[in-house]
């Protein structure tokens, strides 16, 4: 294991957790997600960069500018002109900043006295008007953590992104219901010092956001970005961690891949390597013959390498688990839309001969010690793609280069992009500044909303819950159901049961249970209060319900017969077995009575409640029993 206190560990975390408003932050169209078939318009743009929106040019969208993409964009009847950056936003939705100011209350942070939007240029086409807006909301707080306190820097409350739903290499299509949902972004300090910190941080913060019941939940509802330095690399910014569990991999690898970058820095120094020059070759005629079938594919393009002085076996190297050093060149021209990345530490296994190779390397006068890279593909692209390997090579002498990441799903990571510069914000003048009154603090203060573990503490404490069903129940989004349903004298225990376990397995077994809604459940424990029901009859009222919602509990259970049997007709159901069995029960005396149950309640289809069939069945036996 690495000592991550020695190699200097700093990372800190960026959340982006969407806000479940009723409205966008920016316009009045609901927060609803759309699938991309039940689109009803269309719009195509290119990247519209212009110098004077950038100030001085920034390297990300310089870099973004050169791929020349085009951006297609998916409307719906929920989307408006907004959206489509063909009106100017409306004011800022002042539910999405009562919310972005609890969660800055309840992490401690200061909450400015006037929030200004500003435009953040984004340069991947994610939104419509080529920025996204951003409003800072407050700073300086802190998390307290199992694992110790961490500072908060910022809070900004911002737009969300289109969301991406398909790319080639010529362009990317987009989805415009995800555009303008409200997020809050929270930035940590770059006070985490271990991976597995790192983890609980990042839990720490899901959890408080959920207890606070106003934000989205579901997958990529909350995405995580995480900052990595150790001291003598360089800032990594992972993009784009959804899954909890992943944390403390990225953070392990991020690590290893700066050390293992710096030991190929050392080894480069004391081989003396130079800084490479841009020296692109035409090969195609080496290839001319070939055996490898994306090399002949593209023979009719061109085959076009550089050399790399001194670099021989380094981008073979592995720099995190099944991740070789050349996987960074290939990450940076497939950028460029070129599919096919070979060097000369790895080939033989692409059909590419000893004999290819050996003429590849004298034609580009290469040295036992130089490593070749070629890309198959047309002239101007091939270029642009190993002008990108000469680049990412020029910073291997130096070690590990800023940039911005992509989570893989192994944790490992790909190169997006160069970090961004700093200079890319500016006054958004079409939205006013809100300026934030005491009162509307001091009513937020007054509302704050119980934290899980405070609320689990009041479980096991109010209602008598174990440690176990407090904790699901705290945790879950039907807590406040769950109180009010307990309110109407129902046992607690049974509330937690119905509402977690017996709907997970109404789920598993197909049951489209998302489509009951809490009154649902509070029509259903009415009438179990009231004896219309038993309780061994809730799973099929709900069963009903979650495929006739527009019914209520009390119609669905008229239609299943599910009226409580009285006494005396439970009697006569019982008489009627208790006969039937009567050998059997002279047998086995009270022994018969669980077995003797299960054909009774059978009978009763969760109609009646199973502790008075249970009493009277005994009755009945017992009675037999005596006869003799
Ligand atoms: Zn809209």
């Amino acid at each position: 294991m690495l000592d991550y206190r020695r190699l200097g560990l700093r990372a800190g975390l960026e959340i982006h957790q969407q806000l479940d408003t009723k409205r966008k932050l920016f316009c009045n169209c609901p927060t609803r997600l759309r699938s991309a078939d039940e689109s009803t318009y269309e719009i195509r743009r290119g990247l519209h960069l212009t110098e004077s929106e950038l100030g001085e040019i920034d390297r990300a969208a310089l870099e973004e500018a050169r791929r020349r993409r085009l951006f297609i964009y998916k409307g719906y009847d929920t989307t408006c002109l907004v959206e489509n950056d063909e009106e100017p936003p409306q004011p800022l939705n002042q539910e999405a900043l009562d919310v972005a100011l609890e969660v800055a209350l309840l992490l401690n942070m200061t909450p400015v006295n006037e929030v200004h939007t500003m435009r953040k240029i984004v340069i991947d086409g994610s939104n419509t008007s080529g920025f996204q807006r951003t409003a800072f909301v407050a700073s300086n707080g802190k998390i307290s953590t199992s694992d110790g306190d961490i500072g908060i820097a910022t809070l900004c409350l911002e737009e969300e992104a289109a969301q991406k739903v398909a790319e080639d290499k010529n362009g990317v299509m987009y989805s415009l219901d995800r555009l303008g949902i409200p997020l809050v972004e929270i930035a940590t300090k770059a006070d985490i010092t271990t991976p597995k910190q790192a983890r609980i941080v990042a839990e720490g913060f899901g959890m408080m956001l959920r207890s606070t019941g106003k934000v989205k939940r579901g997958i990529g509802t909350i995405r995580q970005d995480i900052n990595i330095s150790i001291a003598e690399g360089a800032r990594a910014e992972i993009k784009g961690v959804q899954a909890l569990n992943l944390i403390e991999a990225i953070v392990e690898r991020e690590v290893l891949r700066q050390v293992n970058l710096l030991k190929i820095r050392d080894e480069l120094k004391r081989r003396g390597a130079k800084r490479v020059k841009t020296e692109i070759i035409n090969v195609s005629d080496v290839f001319a013959s070939t055996k490898c079938g994306v090399i002949k594919k593209a023979l009719k393009k061109g085959v076009f390498a550089v050399r790399l002085p001194k670099f021989g076996g380094l981008v073979g190297q592995e720099i995190q688990p099944g991740r070789r050093f050349g996987a960074e060149f290939a990450d940076r021209a497939k950028r460029f839309g070129i599919g096919g990345v070979f060097h000369t530490d790895e080939l033989l296994g692409y059909g590419i001969t000893n004999a290819e190779v050996t003429t590849l390397k004298k034609r580009v006068h290469a040295a036992p010690e130089d490593c070749v890279i070629f890309v198959a593909g047309e002239r101007s692209k091939a270029a642009l793609a190993l002008e990108g390997v000469v680049e990412r090579a020029n910073m291997a002498l130096k070690g590990v280069p800023e940039e911005t990441r992509r989570a893989l799903e192994d944790g490992n990571s790909a190169y997006m992009r160069p970090l961004p510069g700093a200079a890319r914000m500016y006054p958004e003048t079409d939205v006013l500044p809100v300026p934030i009154s005491q009162k509307r603090l001091k009513r937020i203060k007054s509302a704050l909303p119980e934290l899980f573990p405070e609320r689990r503490a009041r479980y096991i404490k109010e209602y008598a819950l174990s440690e176990e069903f407090a904790g699901l129940m705290s945790r879950s989004s039907k807590a406040r159901l769950f109180e009010r349903i307990v309110a109407l004298g129902i046992s607690p225990t049974l509330v937690v049961r119905t509402l977690e376990a017996t709907t997970s397995e109404l789920s598993r077994e197909g049951v489209p249970v998302q489509s009951l809604k809490d009154e649902h459940f509070m029509e259903v424990f009415k009438l179990i209060k009231v004896n219309r029901i038993a309780k061994e009859g809730i799973p099929l009222v709900l069963r009903s319900l979650a495929a006739n919602p527009s019914k209520t509990a009390e119609e669905v259970a008229l239609e299943l017969g599910l009226r409580t049997p009285d006494r005396k007709e439970i009697e006569s159901i019982i008489d009627k077995v208790v006969q039937s069995k009567e050998g059997f029960i002279r047998e086995r005396g009270l022994r018969a009575v669980k077995p003797l149950m299960g054909v009774v309640m059978k009978q009763l289809r969760g109609k009646a409640d199973g502790r008075l069939v249970n009493s009277i069945l005994k009755e009945k036996i017992t009675a037999i029993m005596r006869e003799k």
